[in-house]
């Protein structure tokens, strides 16, 4: 592919943007364009997709406090076609197969002694021609799985460093026929030229297996950077009961003067950040936000 490389910010639009998320995005932002990359804002509507006006919002907080993108926000709910193609050319080179377990089969499935905790128990990998018919002759529809060689996988992260972490046959197709966020993301990820991902870390341990699943599909390894999250005084994920957490709420100048304070820049504005943009003094710690109580 001959695009320019590019870093980029990709919410779901299941919620307004707090000022953690909008952190977060700033930094996307500053590590793209101080390495010369083009910046993408991603819509992840596969899951959130009767929210259109959150995500209007969500880019409208965004313009405000000064961040720009090169092409249009793309909608993964436009691009259904292209994930499910990737997935039956998996199924095709035999590296999928039919799941049938609901949620409570395979938190109560036996697991061995030594599988990671929240790995897919391997319940469906090997049915038998005559098990699968059974069970789809239930009606339960099922999702397909990714078929994996591996239990582990190892990234480069700019923060992190190395960091090796599960791999199991994760879902990439749900019974609903929506495509799973762990594919989806890999493929955006390689069609628009994303060569360097930086986001929550709350992410982190997602990461290896979209990196494996990349390597699988021929795609080259993008640049990682999971940076710190925000959290509420009581150090859980900030949300939305902890009082002014949005742009809308705080204001998008009071809310960069608090992301600049919390990165320690004199700067406010996304320009003056960049000139000041080192990522090797990032801070490594969550960033714990007080906010302030509504009316
Ligand atoms: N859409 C995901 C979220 O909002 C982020 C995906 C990503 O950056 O890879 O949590």
């Amino acid at each position: 592919m001959s695009q320019s490389p590019a870093g980029r910010f990709a919410p779901s639009p299941s919620a307004d943007l707090h000022i953690g998320n909008v952190r977060t995005a700033v930094l996307a932002w500053l590590f793209a364009r101080s390495t010369g990359r083009r910046f993408l804002v991603r819509v992840e509507d596969l899951d959130d997709r009767t929210f259109a006006d959150v995500a209007q919002r969500q880019l409208a907080d965004l313009a405000a406090v000064g961040l720009t993108w090169d092409e249009p926000p793309q909608y993964q709910t436009a691009h259904e076609a292209r994930y499910l193609a990737v997935v039956d050319d998996l199924t095709e080179r035999g590296l999928t197969f039919e799941c049938f377990c609901s949620r409570k089969d395979i938190l109560q499935a036996p697991r061995a002694p030594h599988a990671p905790e929240g790995a897919y128990p391997g319940t469906c990998r090997d049915l038998s021609d005559d098990e699968r018919a059974r069970r789809r002759s239930e009606g339960r529809p099922p999702a397909i799985r990714l078929r994996s060689d591996t239990t582990e996988y190892t990234v480069t992260d700019l923060l992190h460093g190395t960091y090796t972490g599960v791999v199991d046959d994760f879902v990439l197709r749900r019974g609903d026929n929506v495509p799973a966020y762990n594919l989806a993301v890999v493929v955006d990820d390689a069609a628009q030229g994303v060569d360097q991902v930086v986001r929550g870390d709350d992410l982190l341990s997602s990461s290896p297996r979209q990196a494996y699943l990349a390597a699988l599909l021929g795609y080259s390894q993008p640049v990682y950077a999971h940076v710190p999250l925000v959290l509420n005084a009581d150090g859980k994920r900030l949300a939305k009961r902890d009082g002014a957490v949005t742009v809308s709420e705080i204001g998008a100048e009071s809310a960069m003067a608090q992301i600049a304070a919390s990165l320690g820049y004199r700067a406010t504005t996304v320009d003056g950040m960049l000139a000041e943009f080192d990522p090797a003094r990032l801070p490594r710690e969550p960033w714990i936000f007080h906010a302030s109580r509504r009316e």
